[in-house]
C-alpha cells in the first residue's frame, strides 16, 4: 500500500507524528528523503509537494494521500476525502489594503484580485474580479500596485494585519484531510487513522462527588456516551467516569466543582473506536 504525505512545509512533520500515533511505525526519514517505509505495517510512504498529492491519488500513483482540503479543492482532482485530520486548520480569507473603501466581499466586484487559489477564488467569490494568480507573497501585491485586494490561506490572521490588509470574511475553511479514490470504510489503514484522530479530539474525564448530585452530573456530561457510575468505599459517595470533547472540558470543570465534585482528573485518549 502506498501513501503520498507533504515533502515539506506545515503539513509534513504532523503528518509524519500521525503515522507514528497510528502504530505504523513510520522509520525516520531523513532530510533529503523522497520515500520510506513503515516497520510495523507493509506502507511505503511517498514524500510529494503538498499540491501534487491530489493528483497522485487521483491518478493511481498511489492509494491515499494528506493534504490540505483547501489543496484538493484547488486542483479539481476526482478524489474522496476520507477523513478530517484535525490539524492543518487555516482558512481561505479575501482581504483588502486598510485604507480602501470595500467592506464586504460582494463590494470586490471590479477589483483586480492577487491570489494563489484561482479556482477557489473564481467559484467562491461573490463578485465578479479580475484575478492575477502569483505563486507567493500575495500579501505584497497590494502594496506594490498589483491588486486591490487579495485572497490567500490565513490562521491567526497576524500576516495580514502585519501587511496593512484587513480581512472581508471567509471563502473556505482547510485542514489537512486523508483523500483516496474511493470511499473505503473497511481499510485498515483509514480505521488506524480514525481511532486516533477521535482520540485526540476527546478526553477522559473522571471525578467523585456525591451519589446525591448524580442525575445533575451526568445532565453535565451529557453528550458523553453514557458515564461510568463506580461506587467508593466511602458511603454516598460515586466516581463517575467518562468520555467527552477536549474543547469541552474548560466549561465541565467550573459546572462540576459547583455540584461538589473532588479528585477530578483529565486523562488523554490514545485510540477510540466510537
Ligand atoms: P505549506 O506547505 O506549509 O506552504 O502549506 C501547505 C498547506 O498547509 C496549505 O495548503 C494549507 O492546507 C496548510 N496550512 C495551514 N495553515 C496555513 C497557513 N497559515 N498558511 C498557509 N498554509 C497553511
Amino acid at each position: 500500500m502506498r501513501i503520498a504525505v507533504p515533502v515539506k512545509g506545515r503539513l509534513r512533520e504532523p503528518t509524519v507524528a500521525l503515522l507514528a500515533a497510528a502504530g505504523l511505525g513510520p522509520e525516520e526519514p531523513g532530510e533529503r528523503a523522497l520515500a520510506f517505509s513503515c516497520r510495523n505495517a507493509p506502507i511505503d510512504v511517498l514524500l510529494v509537494r503538498a499540491g501534487d498529492v491530489p493528483e497522485y491519488v487521483q491518478d493511481g500513483v498511489v492509494d491515499y494521500g494528506v493534504t490540505g482540503a483547501d489543496l484538493v479543492r484547488e486542483r479539481g482532482a476526482q478524489v474522496t476525502q476520507l477523513l478530517r485530520l484535525g490539524f492543518g486548520a487555516c482558512r481561505l480569507e479575501a482581504a483588502v489594503p486598510d485604507e480602501s473603501s470595500v467592506t464586504t466581499m460582494a463590494g470586490m466586484s471590479g477589483l483586480t484580485v492577487a491570489t494563489v487559489y484561482p479556482r477557489l477564488t473564481n467559484e467562491l467569490l461573490p463578485a465578479d474580479v479580475t484575478l492575477v494568480q502569483v505563486s507567493g507573497s500575495v500579501e505584497l501585491t497590494p502594496r506594490l500596485g498589483l491588486a486591490g485586494g487579495i485572497v490567500d490561506l490565513v490562521s491567526s490572521g497576524s500576516t495580514l494585519r502585519t501587511n496593512g490588509l484587513r480581512s472581508l470574511g471567509v471563502l473556505f475553511e482547510s485542514e489537512a484531510v486523508l483523500i483516496g479514490r474511493e470511499p473505503d470504510v473497511t481499510s485498515p489503514l483509514v480505521s488506524m487513522l480514525r481511532a486516533v484522530t477521535e482520540a485526540r479530539a476527546h478526553r477522559y474525564l473522571m471525578f467523585n462527588m456525591p451519589e446525591s448530585a448524580l442525575d445533575k452530573a451526568c445532565a453535565i456530561v451529557r453528550g458523553a456516551q453514557a458515564p461510568s457510575v463506580l461506587p467508593l468505599a466511602e458511603p454516598g459517595t460515586v466516581a463517575v467516569h467518562a468520555l467527552v470533547r477536549a474543547t469541552d472540558v474548560w466549561r465541565l470543570f467550573p459546572q462540576l466543582e459547583a455540584i461538589g465534585a473532588s479528585s477530578m482528573l483529565v486523562v488523554p485518549v490514545e485510540r477510540m473506536v466510537a
